[in-house]
């Protein structure tokens, strides 16, 4: 039975009522004036159903289609403006004692060099990763009670904050690691973690189950109910993601919009970001065995169909994919990218050699921050490092109410002027920083509000000075 309020997996993401979905999106795809009234509803940007989500999903007329994605990079303009948010993944350890076959580092992989990284190499990953510029750092690290306990997360975590080398400082430490404990998220909260983030891979329960056969991951329930137990303990920004290509790509639209319901009803926030990830190529993985796979063009409409549907949520998109799909989704909808990303363990300061790597997926955009930064510029968007909200308890509920009233330009945007200028005077190459000069010089004439408009420029003299960290 259906209940976005249950609290039981099989309750929120009923697969009764996903397939009861994806049969009205099907018998709807050429309904021009059903599909007219959903565009309709959408363009008050306050959001959509899953089900009259995925009608647009499958909507087969060319003309809407168009509508569709121009109705995307209008609200994409209206929530975020041009800012972009930068952030690396730091992969803590390759342990896991998993068996999803989807993923080199399942724990029949006897060829993979296992690795975990000490306080010490941690530290030296930090600061590669500040000498980039990063400020908000994602840790992964595989499920493996016996090498990465919490305790060695949470002693991860206190070691990443407390690194300040030079101007660096990472500000924001989103953690991406397996399901866990009521108490293990208290634990995680109190350690001033950003974003929890955790990939269903796929809500079909019976896939689910046949993808992970072994260890813990593979009880579907437990994994599925993790962002309910994130929230009990204390953590209000999750991040949700399903891995595009192992199951039809409908069932999971469908059902991640049916998540996201679930936590706005229950605890009165939706997620803070949705990824977007597709299968890749990795160690002893051919991403052709699997049947779902789907064309850039299929992504792109998935993209700006969560961009409409839930129009206050950021979009993740990482260098598994490549610059020219990054640009597409950047237009459609995606609000946060990742730069210069090293997949696996020690990768950013002490690199295996190519032949020994311990790579999760390959990546396609190989391109450093500083190249990464000045590509964004070039296509008119503003780079961000800000993690304000996180460090002025703009989170959960706070942040979404801000957002939903598109009051978030008043904030993000002076706050990215000023981290890009951080970043321009700290670690950017000559040419970035005389585009990114530019960028900011016109950025801060779009400044609306004469106050906020004159304490930017003001702040702006400061960090040339070499003074850091200004906010709203
Ligand atoms: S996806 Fe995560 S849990 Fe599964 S094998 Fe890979 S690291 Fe382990």
């Amino acid at each position: 039975m259906y209940n976005p309020k249950s609290t039981k997996a099989e309750e929120f993401i009923s697969d009764e009522e996903v397939l009861e979905s994806l049969k009205y999106a099907e018998e709807n795809k050429n309904n021009v004036e059903l599909i007219d009234k959903i565009l309709e509803k959408a363009r008050l940007g306050k959001g959509l159903t899953h089900r009259e989500a995925v009608v647009l999903l499958d909507c087969n007329i060319e003309e809407k289609n168009k509508e569709i994605l121009a109705l995307a990079e209008k609200i994409k303009k209206d929530y975020y403006g041009n800012r972009i948010v930068l952030f690396a993944p730091l992969y803590l350890s390759n342990y896991c004692v998993n068996g999803c076959v989807y993923c080199p580092y399942h724990a029949k992989n006897k060829h993979i060099p296992r690795r975990k990284l000490t306080q010490e190499e941690i530290k030296q990953e930090v600061i590669a990763l500040q000498d980039m510029g990063h400020k908000r750092l994602a840790i992964e690290s595989g499920e493996d009670p016996v090498n990465n306990p919490i305790e060695y997360i949470l002693e991860s975590i206190k070691t990443i904050y407390s690194i300040k080398h030079k101007n660096g400082a990472i500000r924001r430490v989103n953690v991406n690691i397996a399901a866990t404990t009521v108490e293990n998220y208290r634990k995680l909260h109190e350690a001033g973690i950003g974003t929890y983030i955790l990939f269903q891979e796929t809500y079909n329960k019976k896939s689910y189950e046949e993808l992970h056969p072994t260890g813990p991951k593979h009880n579907y329930a437990y994994h599925t109910e993790a962002m309910d137990r994130a929230m009990q303990g204390g953590i209000d920004d999750v991040g949700l993601g399903v891995l595009y290509g192992l199951e039809s790509y409908r069932y999971e639209f469908t059902a991640l919009l049916m998540h996201a319901e679930h936590l706005e009803a229950v605890y009165g926030v939706g997620p803070h970001t949705i990824s977007l990830p597709r299968i890749k190529k990795a160690d002893d993985i051919d991403p052709d065995e699997f049947d779902n796979g789907i064309d850039d063009d299929t992504f792109a409409k998935i993209a700006a169909c969560i961009r409409i549907a839930v129009p206050y949520t950021g979009m993740i998109i990482s260098t598994r994919e490549s610059e020219k799909c990054r640009e597409r989704m950047l237009h459609l909808g995606v609000s946060q990218i990742s730069g210069g990303s090293k997949t696996s363990v020690g990768g950013y300061f002490n690199p295996m050699p190519e032949k020994e790597e311990s790579a999760q997926f390959d990546v396609s955009d190989r391109r450093s921050l500083d190249e990464v930064v000045k590509w964004l510029m070039e296509l008119g968007y503003l780079p961000s490092f800000c993690t304000a909200c996180y460090g002025s308890g703009r989170t959960g509920d706070r942040f979404m109410e801000i957002c939903k009233h598109q009051q978030i330009h008043n904030f993000c945007h002076p706050n990215a002027i000023m981290t890009l200028k951080e970043y321009l005077e700290d670690y950017a190459s000559p040419e970035t920083r005389a585009v990114g000069e530019k960028l900011i010089e016109k950025e801060v004439q779009t400044l609306e509000n004469p106050d906020i408009k004159s304490v930017v420029e003001k702040d702006l003299v400061k960090i040339h000075a070499g003074e850091r960290d200004f906010k709203f």
